[in-house]
């Protein structure tokens, strides 16, 4: 039996409330569950369950691998009526892989009842065989966004029957820029339905998605509040003086992927992106004078990782909500120790250990034992003089953003770069990192060793059988980017093909 996380709820598991016995399921469908060794609801199943199977609209939030796939599974199969066979219940996952887990995991559950035909439906297969199976009639349809908006305008999949809609790992859906496509599938759904949207982390878009096409939705949330043993807490005393220096220090000793640094004030966060740029680290900042347009270019760069360090203030950073994050330095303390915990819960996220390092001058112990009081841990000092560089090697991002002139208007799909990217241009699908596509551009991270050729190939090449502008996005003040940018300059003049 797969070996459970605990998620910081009151339940504890041994606690009879805990057991699938008291649910409204059938004795078939509680037996199954026990043969498949699913004795103990974890606690986003406890917690959600009851909504759902009430028949209530649920939005949950819990990390990978908390069950959550049990918990849309078993509503879906109770709303299921297995002599009409029509597609009943429609579930929407990010990508094939998860699609098809999705399917294993349905089919297993369904086992109790009779005949229940799970089809799934994704990208990447042709087309044909999909339209045939969906002529022999299926109860239950899995599938990505974009290939169920393939059958819904070929008519191939009709959802005039459907009465349970599940946006799965709904997050990584918008990361991977199916906005329009999910909203394109859920508008074709029946309005009288249930809807259950499931996410690890909370961006605006799903809000968005939330306001659109749930109704009066259950919000379950199972974060844990601390993850004292997965952040690593370190206070570190300075000077005023060696405080912005002693961030580089601590870059350069911990080199840290991803990290997000806070500053109290604006002009710290200004003076702090300016010394570590002439250290040559990728940093880039936030801040409340960025446009829109400029502060999602930001985000996009630094959660696909090609920027190191991204700078804020607490205001700026609000709302912002990063997977792999493996750093909050505090550059600062800040006097509320409920800000401290809210910036440190960043880090350390989806089974990831992370770092939370602070900075504190003399004057500011005071905050650092409230800090102390109210997160009930012990402060861990260091000495700033312990800070070894761990190599000589500069601190790079992995990643390269690439801009392409086009988006949504053009109709371009995070699967047409893939494929510009990996067909003829032969890179390897984990060369490339993510894709985001907005209005009317593109953004697309790939591996930093090949970001020069990956350019010029897209700049030569075609996405969607056209021609495309694209540049490398700079992160300015360091030295390392030059040599990209002259590459980009060169493109740039290249007479098109
Ligand atoms: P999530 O979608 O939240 O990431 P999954 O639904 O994929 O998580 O479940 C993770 C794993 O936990 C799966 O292997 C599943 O079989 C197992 N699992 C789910 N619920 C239970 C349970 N109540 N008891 C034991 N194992 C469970
Ligand atoms: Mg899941």
């Amino acid at each position: 039996m797969t070996q459970r996380q605990t998620d910081s709820s009151n339940t504890s598991p041994a606690d009879p409330d805990m057991s699938f016995g008291g649910l409204p399921l059938t004795p078939a469908a509680l037996a199954n569950l026990g043969q498949l060794g699913y004795l103990i609801m974890t606690p986003i199943q406890a917690a959600s369950l009851p909504i759902t199977l009430a028949g209530h609209d649920l939005i949950a939030q819990a990390k990978t691998g908390s069950g959550k796939t049990v918990v849309f599974a078993l509503t879906l199969l109770s709303n299921l009526d297995v002599s009409d066979l029509s597609v009943q219940a429609l579930v929407l996952c990010p990508t094939r892989e998860l699609a098809d887990q999705v399917t294993q995991e349905i089919r297993r559950l369904a086992r109790s009842q009779d005949n229940v035909k799970v089809l799934s439906l994704v990208g990447g297969s042709p087309m044909r065989p999909q339209m045939n199976s969906l002529e022999h009639g299926a109860h239950i349809v899995v599938g990505t966004p974009g290939r169920i908006m393939d059958h819904l305008q070929r008519e191939s999949l009709r959802l005039d029957a459907l009465n349970t809609l599940v946006l799965d790992e709904a997050d990584r859906m918008l990361d991977m820029g199916f906005f329009d496509d999910i909203v394109y599938v859920a508008k074709r759904c029946p309005k009288p339905r249930q809807t259950m949207l499931f996410s690890a982390t909370y961006p605006e878009g799903i809000a968005q998605l939330s306001r659109q096409f749930l109704h009066k939705p259950q919000e379950v949330k199972l974060m844990e509040r601390h993850e004292a043993d997965k952040i690593r807490q370190r206070f570190y005393e300075v000077d005023n003086a060696e405080r912005l220096d002693a961030v580089a220090r601590l870059l350069n000793h911990y080199r840290p992927v991803s990290s997000l640094a806070f500053c109290n004030t604006r002009q710290q966060c200004r003076d702090l992106l300016e010394v570590l740029r002439g250290q040559g680290f990728l940093a880039l900042a936030l801040h409340g004078e960025l446009e829109q347009r400029e502060r999602d270019q930001v985000l996009i760069q630094f959660a696909n990782r090609s920027c190191s360090v991204l700078v804020a203030t607490d205001v700026a950073a609000r709302g912002l909500d990063i997977a792999q994050l493996e750093a909050v330095i505090n550059v600062d303390v800040t006097p509320d120790p409920e800000i401290y915990i809210h910036r440190i819960g960043r880090t350390g996220r989806a089974d990831q250990d992370g770092w939370a390092l602070s900075l504190a001058s003399k004057n500011q112990m005071r905050r650092v034992d409230g800090i102390a009081r109210e997160t009930g841990t012990a402060v861990e000092w260091h000495a700033i003089d312990e800070l070894e560089p761990a190599n000589d090697e500069p601190l790079l991002p992995p990643m390269v953003t690439l801009q392409l002139l086009g988006g949504r208007k053009e109709k371009i799909r995070p699967g047409d770069v893939l494929g510009a990217l990996t067909g003829e241009a032969g890179f390897t699908a984990d060369q490339i990192g993510k894709i985001n596509v907005t209005e009317t551009t593109t953004y697309v991270a790939v591996a930093r060793e090949i970001a020069q050729e990956a350019l010029r190939r897209l700049a030569v090449g075609k996405v969607k059988g056209k021609t495309v502008k694209v540049r490398m996005l700079e992160i300015p003040g360091n030295a390392l980017a030059e040599r990209p940018s002259r590459a980009n300059a060169s493109i740039k003049r290249r007479p098109k093909p």
